[in-house]
Parts: structure tokens; C-alpha cells; sequence
């Protein structure tokens, strides 16, 4: 399976802003993360001065928000035109289809770290959708769908270790750290996606 191999921390760097690739790394005391260290774009000319013309800014906010969901330039495409045969707002339906990915619920569940560790979690066959394992990150889930850790993997340390876990998750889904059991209660709102994206840029950029 296709997935981006750029290290993380260089993403962030580049985009110029934490995109918290990393989980607790990201917020780790102690300068553990290299955006902390070097909030310069990555390179021999990082600190080089260049001119963003509009073309250039839209690039780079689509850039960002691909990274964020780990998603590659082929299948974000993919996410656009379907945002744009559904009714409502073009850009809020295609950040809607994003969250609506099973890596990204898993994540937004605290079930993994990072989007990339959700990923693997699903890739590996621990996630059962309506009590069916479904192993592909990017499976769109549907109001109501109950997704829960596959019940032959739940003693695995690292799911036993969510029962004392704070998880703070949006309110369009839900998680109980004792059953492992959890629920899309409801399709994500724009004011329920909390990193900063401008999604009007990247319409922009696509619509041209
Ligand atoms: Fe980005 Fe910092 Fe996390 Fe690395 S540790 S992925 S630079 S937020």
C-alpha cells in the first residue's frame, strides 16, 4: 500500500507549523520536537528567503492538509471531486471525507497516537467495524457504525493500557476505554476539526 515516506518531522518543517505526525512526541516536555528546535523549512536553503506568490500558497496548504492525513496527491484528488458531487460546501465535505477515514476515526478515538500508528492498527487487522475486521485505512465510516478492537487482541498491552488513558475525542464520536467499544455518533462539523486549514485555498487551486 501506497503511503507518504517523507520523515515527519521534515513535513512539519516544510509547512511551517506543528502538524503532530508524531503523537506524544509532539507535545513531549523537553524539546523533543524538531519544530521546536528548527521551525525552518528542511534544506541547504531553508533559511532562504522566498516569495509565496498565490499558486504557491494554495500548493502549500494542500500540501499540509495531505500530510496531516497521510493521504498521497492521487487519492486527495479523489477526495475533491467527491466533495464536489455532494451537496453543501465543497471544502467542508472534503475535510468531512477525511475524518471519515478509519485511521482517522481510530485516532480521533485515542485509540492510536498518531494518524500513522491508527493506520498501522487498521492495516495490522486489530479494528472490527460492525463486528467485522476492516483492514483499510482509508474505509469511509457511516453514521452509527460501532468500530471496536478486534476482541482476540485486546489484552495486547498497548489497548489494556487505554482503560487508564485521558482521551479527549470530538463529539461526533465516541469511546469506552473499558469495553473497547466505540461509535460514530454523528457526521464531523467544520468546527469540529481543530487543525488550522484553510480549505478554501486548496478549492481554489483544484477548481482553477
Ligand atoms: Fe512535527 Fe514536532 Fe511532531 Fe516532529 S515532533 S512530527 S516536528 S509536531
Amino acid at each position: 500500500m501506497a503511503r507518504t515516506v517523507s520523515p515527519s518531522c521534515k513535513q512539519c518543517r516544510r509547512e511551517g507549523q506543528k502538524l503532530y505526525l508524531k503523537g506524544d512526541r509532539c507535545t513531549a516536555e523537553g524539546k523533543k520536537c524538531a519544530f521546536d528546535r528548527r521551525p525552518t523549512p528542511p534544506g541547504q536553503h531553508g533559511l532562504a528567503r522566498h516569495k509565496n506568490s498565490e499558486y504557491g500558497i494554495q500548493l502549500r496548504e494542500k500540501q499540509k492538509v495531505r500530510r496531516i492525513y497521510g493521504v498521497l496527491e492521487g487519492q486527495f484528488h479523489g477526495y475533491y471531486e467527491r466533495a464536489e458531487r455532494m451537496k453543501g460546501v465543497v471544502g467542508e465535505n472534503m475535510l468531512a471525507l477525511l475524518e471519515k477515514r478509519l485511521d482517522n476515526v481510530v485516532y480521533r478515538m485515542g485509540i492510536g497516537a498518531s494518524r500513522s500508528q491508527s493506520r498501522q492498527i487498521v492495516n495490522h487487522g486489530h479494528i472490527t467495524v460492525n463486528g467485522r475486521v476492516v483492514d483499510i485505512a482509508s474505509y469511509q465510516v457511516k453514521v452509527g457504525d460501532e468500530i471496536a478492537i478486534k476482541e482476540s487482541k485486546r489484552n495486547k498491552a498497548c489497548f489494556t493500557a487505554l482503560k487508564d488513558a485521558k482521551i479527549t475525542m470530538p463529539k461526533w464520536v465516541s469511546f469506552d476505554t473499558t469495553t473497547l467499544v466505540g461509535k460514530v455518533l454523528d457526521n464531523p462539523k467544520r468546527e469540529d476539526i481543530d487543525a488550522n486549514i484553510t480549505e478554501s485555498l486548496i478549492i481554489e487551486k483544484y477548481s482553477k
